[in-house]
């Protein structure tokens, strides 16, 4: 059996790019070498205990084209959700406009309560751990998010003939903008994260769920469903690809600390 570095070794001399941050594998039950492409861009060659350094690196030159290929498709596709530090002067995108934060000792006289945000696009929160901070942060776009969609859902539920809808907006995790829960619940939910994306993405969002609160015939995304949003919204479609690509990048909660900069003793 050949150790997984004399595979690399051999693959030096390709010259293969370096972001491909290409691994060896040695498999126990394959009987031919293969190439996997994982999410996010790596490059994986998977070899069988018995193959020669030599022929695996010929093998992964020959398919040099198709990699770079998946690597290219695997790397634009990769979620790339923004994290954020929660330090003076960070931006915050929220229904549509950008705030500057500005973290507070105390709450300002003007202010019933923090955070707040002003017209002039300043976000204010009280200066605690970045955790709390978080918190906070998340509250408000609750809160602000929540205002928005009670106000602006309501001529979907006069057009769409909704009786009694309940509107909630709160973390649903990584995978899903909105939800409808039918009867008895009778619900549409945003997630808070929703409202840090272009107001045109927030409005697909509402609207994707209130065509289901009509409870249209057929499947849950279905030729019933599909006329009803192109009746409220004709350019859904587009707003749909917008939001695959900008959701990738939104902002979901993510945080770190900054880390403290070295310093010489
Ligand atoms: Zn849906």
């Amino acid at each position: 059996m050949t150790a997984p570095d004399a595979f690399l070794a051999a693959l030096a001399d390709l010259d293969l790019p370096p972001e491909w941050r290409v691994e060896v594998a040695i498999r126990p039950r394959r009987r031919c070498t293969g190439i996997q492409v994982n999410p996010g861009g790596g490059v994986a060659v998977l070899v069988p205990p018995a193959a020669a350094p030599e022929q695996v690196a010929r093998f992964v030159g020959n398919h040099r084209r198709w990699i770079t290929e998946k690597v290219d498709a695997a790397r634009r596709l990769a979620p790339d959700h923004a994290v954020k530090e929660f330090v003076d002067g960070e931006e915050f995108d929220l229904l549509g406009r950008r705030y500057r934060l500005q973290l507070v000792d105390g709450l300002p006289a003007s202010a019933a309560q923090l955070p707040l945000i002003t017209p002039d696009g300043v976000l204010s929160a009280q200066r605690q751990r970045p955790e709390l901070v978080r918190g906070a942060v998340i509250g408000l776009y609750q809160q602000v998010g929540l205002a928005w969609v009670e106000r602006e859902g309501r001529q979907y539920e006069l057009d769409g003939r909704i009786d009694s809808l309940d509107y909630v907006v709160r973390d649903l995790g990584r995978r899903r903008w909105g939800a409808y829960y039918g009867p008895p619940k009778h619900t549409t939910t945003l997630h808070w994260a929703v409202f840090g994306l272009p107001l045109r993405l927030i409005e697909y969002v509402l609207v994707h769920e209130q065509a289901h609160a009509t409870q249209p015939p057929g499947q849950a995304h279905g030729p019933a469903w599909q006329r009803r949003l192109s009746l409220w919204m004709p350019d859904w479609k587009q707003r749909k690809a917008e939001l695959d690509e900008a959701g990738r990048h939104a902002w979901l909660g993510d945080y770190q600390p900054r880390q403290p900069s070295a310093q010489m003793s």
